[in-house]
This record gives C-alpha cells, structure tokens and sequence, in this order.
C-alpha cells in the first residue's frame, strides 16, 4: 500500500523544518516531498551581509533535510488541492507531483511594486541573488556617495547598519513613512537612533516615498532627497502562489489559515512562515513575518499534517514571542524585549553583547533544522501563555505599535 504524501512547497526556515519533523514523527506512515527552486538554504537573516562582501555559509538542502524527505528541484505555480496535485516548473518545463497533503511555506518577496521606480531604480534584499547585485552596486560607489535606504523595519535597519560598517566612506539615510524605532520601548528607541546616528546614519522620519526617480527620491511631502543609490525595504510581499491557485488569502495576500494551520478552506492544505496569514494573538497583535514564529508554525504545521495521518483532530497553534533582535554591523545591536503577545517591556540589550546574542540567535537557525532531522519532535518554543503585561510604559498596545516588518 502506497503511503500518503505531503507536499512541502517552498524549503526556507519553515518549509525545510517542516519536512524533516513530518518525516521524522511519521517515519514509514507518510512520505515527505520537499519542492523547492533552489539546492541551498536561503539565509534571509544574512542576505545584508551577503551584500556588504560578507562570507556566509551555505547549507545544501538535501543534507540538511536528509534521506527521509525527498528533495525535488522546482518552483510550484499552482495547488490544486481536489485534485491533490502541484504543478511546478523546472528548466522552463511543467511537471506536477501528486499528494494528499500540501505544506505551503514559499516565504513573502519585497513589494516592489506600490511605488512607482522601485521595480527599475532600486536595490532590494529580495533573496542573494538581489543581495549580491546590491554588493556590486555599493562597491561601485565612490567615496562620499549618497545611499537611501527606504523602510525602518528589520531588514532596513540591519541593512543600512551594515553598509555603514562596510562603507563608513558613504554618506546613508534612513527613510521612514513613520518614526524610526517606534515599534521599540522608549528606551529601545533611543537606543536604537543613538546607534544609528553614530554610525553617521541620517535618519528621515515620517516620510513616505512617492517615487524612485534618477538620483533622487521624490517625498510625498514635496521634498527630495538626493541619492546615488536606493535600497528598498519597503514591506514584504506575499507570494503570488496561493492567489493564483484560488485558494482562501487574507487582505494582504497570504494563504488564509486557522488556528491548527489548515486552509480555511482546504484542510489538505496547509500553511507555515511568512506565507501564511497565521490568526492573530487573542489581543489582537498580529505574528509578524520573522523566522522567530516562521519556524514553530513550520513545526506546527507537520505536526497538523501528521494528525490528519494518524486521524486525530488538530492542536491550535500555540506560539509566544520573546525579543526584537536587531543587529547594527558586527559590533553592536539592540535586542528589545517583548512579551508573548509581542508588545515591548522596558529592558533592552545593547552593544558588543547585544551583537553576540544576534549572531547566535542568526546562527541557530540552520543547525535546528539538522536537529529537529535528527531528534524529530525536538523543536519547542514558547507559549502564548497568560503572562503579566509588558511594563513598557509609553507604548500602549499592539494596534498602535507599527510593524517592524513595515
Ligand atoms: C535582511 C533580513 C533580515 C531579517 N532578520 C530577521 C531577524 O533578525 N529575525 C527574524 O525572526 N526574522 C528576520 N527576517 C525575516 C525572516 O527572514 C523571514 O521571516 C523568514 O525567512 C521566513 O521564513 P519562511 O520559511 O517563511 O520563508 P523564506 O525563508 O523566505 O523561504 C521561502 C522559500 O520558499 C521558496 N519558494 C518561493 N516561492 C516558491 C515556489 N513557488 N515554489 C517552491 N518554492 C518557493 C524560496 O526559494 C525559499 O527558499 C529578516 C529578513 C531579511 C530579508
């Protein structure tokens, strides 16, 4: 008898964890496809250093995910899940693979799009091979050139912090539609803008970014800002898959789930990390796109399927934040503290500390995939749990914290 096939579609942090505890937990009861376009783990976390001339280690996918899951090269472009099929393309064919299950976790892009002269004028963080255009471009700068980076979320601020330290030559702005450090405590916030400022980043608030023209960035406001070079963090995009496969998204795109990860309207059909629109936390915070809750929902999400294996009814996902770990170059950092519902306390980590603490937080992310391969089931984090509120005083709640995805 043939056993029952989940289909992973997408092998980042959440897709490739995903596949080796499904694999793992339900050894001969199931069979695990992992589809994925690339042979290497993208490290999204490092994609700023891979930009600054950095080494960064690569990981083969099918050594990570090991012999249980079965490694196939190829990027979907559609779910069709009464027919339990994907369809998915390979050196320019299409080809289909038959399952009972589909995993969704192909991760979120850059939205390019929304602002007219990003697509052609700018730089992005969009995956390495955007990263490593990025490298070129910096290195082509000469001294004193003006770099903008647009977008104060994670990625803007780990960006522009790291070219500050590759290039102290280059002159860099930091250009927010809000201001830049809100979603910190207030001391995480002067923390984070003392750091920046000494590094020589110019930081830009409450300016929103209506077009990318030659050599300048023209401002809502009216103004303009002289720039050599743009880098656009702007705001994650969700991949097309889901949409174009007609299944149930949210507002912004992402494959819509319940609480267990299943489809809202497909129960073979699952999602895990960036690309599922998970519920919101029961005060209304919402999971913002990180590898922190990517990779739980990916164990989560095996743990959904292999349920369905066995015909048991599904857990809630049940995921609790712990920090904002933010890297500022190699040396320095700032790691704000939250509580489970993601809202900041008052304590914050910083300096050579704060950077060691980051790197080893980036660092772990490979070597759980590895883990959970070897120890399946081994993956835990914390609860969303009834926790006493956060003490940070002048930021009230989640709903009025911007994203640091913005
Ligand atoms: C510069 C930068 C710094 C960041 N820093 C942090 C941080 O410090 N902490 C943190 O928690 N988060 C951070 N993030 C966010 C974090 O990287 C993402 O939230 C995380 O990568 C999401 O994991 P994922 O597995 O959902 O998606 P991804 O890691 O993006 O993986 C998605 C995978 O799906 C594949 N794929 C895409 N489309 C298809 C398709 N159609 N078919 C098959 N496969 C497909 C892709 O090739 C990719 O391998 C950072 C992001 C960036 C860009």
């Amino acid at each position: 008898m043939s056993r029952p096939r989940t289909a992973v579609v997408g092998g980042g942090y959440a897709g490739a964890l995903a596949a080796v505890r499904l694999a793992g937990r339900a050894r001969e009861r199931a069979a695990v496809t992992l589809l994925e376009p690339r042979v290497e783990l993208v490290q999204r976390l490092r994609l700023h250093q891979l930009a600054t001339g950095q080494r960064v280690r690569s990981y083969d996918l099918a050594r990570l995910t090991g012999g249980r899951v079965e490694n196939v090269r190829g990027r979907a472009v559609s779910i069709d899940p009464e027919r339990g099929a994907v369809a998915f393309q390979r050196d320019g064919k299409l080809a289909e693979l038959r399952c009972d299950q589909v995993l969704v976790a192909v991760g979120s892009g850059i939205d390019t799009e929304s602002v007219p002269g990003v697509a052609e004028r700018a730089h992005s963080l969009a995956g390495p091979g955007a990263a490593l255009r990025l490298g070129e471009a910096l290195r082509a700068l000469p001294a004193g050139a003006r770099v903008a980076v647009c977008g104060a979320g994670f990625t803007g601020i780990e960006a522009v912090a790291e070219i500050a330290g590759a290039r102290p030559d280059l002159r860099l702005a930091l250009v927010a539609r809000g201001r830049i450090g809100a979603a910190l405590s207030v001391v995480g916030e002067a923390e984070l803008r003392a750091r920046l400022a000494r590094l020589g980043v110019e930081l830009v608030d409450g300016e929103r970014v209506a077009e990318v023209e030659p050599g300048a960035l023209a401002l809502a406001s009216g103004s303009r800002l002289a720039a050599d070079l743009v880098v656009w963090c702007g705001g994650f995009a969700a991949p097309p898959l889901a949409r174009d496969s007609g299944l149930p998204v949210d507002g912004r795109g992402l494959l819509a789930v319940d609480r267990s990860l299943r489809s809202v309207g497909h129960a073979d059909v699952l999602g895990a990390g960036d690309a599922a629109a998970i519920p919101d936390f029961a005060n209304g915070a919402r999971f913002r796109m990180t590898c922190q809750a990517g990779m739980p929902s990916g164990a989560h999400a095996a743990d959904t399927a292999l349920a369905a294996i066995r015909g048991e009814s599904p857990r809630p996902f049940d995921f609790g934040y712990i920090h904002m770990p933010l890297s500022l170059g190699r040396r320095d950092g700032v790691i704000q503290w939250v509580d489970r519902a993601d809202r900041p306390r008052e304590r914050v980590l910083t300096g050579r500390l704060a950077a060691v603490y980051k790197e080893l937080v980036t660092r772990s992310a490979p070597p759980s995939i590895a883990w959970e391969r070897r120890l399946p089931g081994m993956l835990r984090w914390p609860s969303a749990g009834a926790r006493a509120p956060a003490r940070a005083a002048a930021r009230s709640g989640p709903s009025a914290r911007p994203s640091l995805m913005d």
